[in-house]
């Protein structure tokens, strides 16, 4: 079998314990890996960041296994390494599959549905225009002076760009993904009824690439309708293809109703790479202690696993999970436990209880 070169991002937070976990499992796998190590976000050296070397591991590589990076939400700190890293690898679509275990007590069973964003533009394309600053009232001028709206002077801004390319760019590879994938429903998830230029532009494309896929059904859902539709029938959807603010938000939304963001794994996909990740961030205050649950990095190593060709792997280590939460004996503190009042289970003895499940298989 010929070894894959992966790079590996442990991340800063909980991610080099959870990544850590991944590895093992993946390692247990049999499939031959070399890690390339490189460190982001805080654990990066001279300092904070996204070094140079990281991209160009990547971009040799052309896939990665990311653990979370924190981010700052304070305005004058450093620019987001996760945003840093899409935006240079041209990362478009994040992928978030989201889909129900045996053995939870969660409110719905039968959920299987992936949110597909775009990673590119939207609100989060990083034009954030400071209160007070010459360029943001010079903005606010000419926005007052074209007559297209009143911004009050003083205002902070957040741009949110959303172009052609990028939306027939997303729409076909969510269309093509629900079809490669097997779901059978595609919804165009917008506010184009506040929204007009931007998400309505979105709209018209989805409509038009959609014409291109007859087999897959489309449909469209504003986003407010859309959560209140997850939070009572969530089993009817299949691709939820969106912008990036509300991608961000409904994947988070669709992985709570199925045990939470612990069991939620993600994929970001360019044309020359893919870089896996947990949907759930770097949860400092669980840093350090063990305690954070390693599925979702799991399951995002088998989602690595299937795509650089090693399908049966990943179908084991999915199956793996799949029977670690059946039998509810060895899960973390975010999981509910059988019986209630055993003790949660560490992240080491997780990927352990993952691995032996793999070895009963
Ligand atoms: P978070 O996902 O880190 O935490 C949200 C909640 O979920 C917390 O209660 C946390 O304890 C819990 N949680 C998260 N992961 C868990 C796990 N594996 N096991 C058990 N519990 C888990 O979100 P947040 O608190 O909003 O963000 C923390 C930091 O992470 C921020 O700096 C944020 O910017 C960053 N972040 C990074 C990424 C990424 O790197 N892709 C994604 C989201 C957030």
């Amino acid at each position: 079998m010929a070894t894959t070169r992966v790079t590996l991002l442990p991340g800063d937070g909980i991610g080099p314990e959870v990544v850590a976990a991944a590895c093992r499992v993946l390692v247990a796998t049999g499939v031959p890996i070399e890690w390339e190590t490189h460190q982001v976000g805080q654990a990066a050296a001279p300092g904070p960041g996204l070094p140079e070397a990281v991209l160009a591991s990547v971009r040799a590589n052309g896939v990665a296994l990311k653990g979370p990076v924190t981010t700052t939400k304070e305005r004058t700190g450093p620019p987001s390494v996760n945003v840093g890293l899409r935006t240079a690898l041209d990362l478009f679509a994040q992928v978030r599959p989201v889909r129900s275990r045996t053995g939870l007590r969660t409110p719905f069973t039968g959920v299987d549905l992936a949110v597909i964003r775009d990673t590119t533009e939207d609100l989060y394309g990083g034009v954030q225009l400071d209160a007070g600053a010459p360029e943001t009232e010079a903005v606010i001028d000419v926005v007052n002076r074209a007559g297209r709206g009143v911004v009050r002077p003083g205002s902070a801004i957040g741009i949110k760009p959303v172009s052609e390319a990028a939306c027939r760019r997303l729409m076909a590879f969510a269309l093509q993904y629900a079809r490669d994938n097997g779901y059978r429903r595609v919804t165009a998830v917008h506010k184009a009824s506040a929204m007009r230029s931007t998400d309505g532009l979105f709209l018209e494309v989805a409509r038009d690439v959609a014409g291109e896929f007859p087999d897959v059904a489309f449909d469209e859902m504003l986003v407010d309708s859309t959560c209140a539709a997850l939070v009572r029938h969530p089993q009817e959807f299949g691709v939820l293809a969106t912008l990036n603010l509300y991608g961000d938000i409904l994947s988070d939304l669709a992985a709570a109703l199925v045990g939470g963001v612990g069991l939620a794994p993600g994929e970001n996909v360019g044309p020359g790479a893919a870089v896996f990740e947990a949907a759930h961030g770097s949860a400092p205050k669980h840093a350090g202690s063990g305690r954070a649950n390693p599925m979702a990095m799991i399951l995002s190593g088998a989602m690595l696993l299937r795509h650089i060709g090693r399908s049966e792997a990943a179908d084991r280590v999915e199956a793996a999970v799949d029977a670690v939460v059946a039998e509810g004996t060895t899960l973390t503190y975010d999981l509910e436990r059988t019986p209630a009042d055993r003790p949660p289970a560490s992240t080491d003895e997780v990927a352990t209880a993952v691995i032996e499940a793999m070895g009963r298989r």
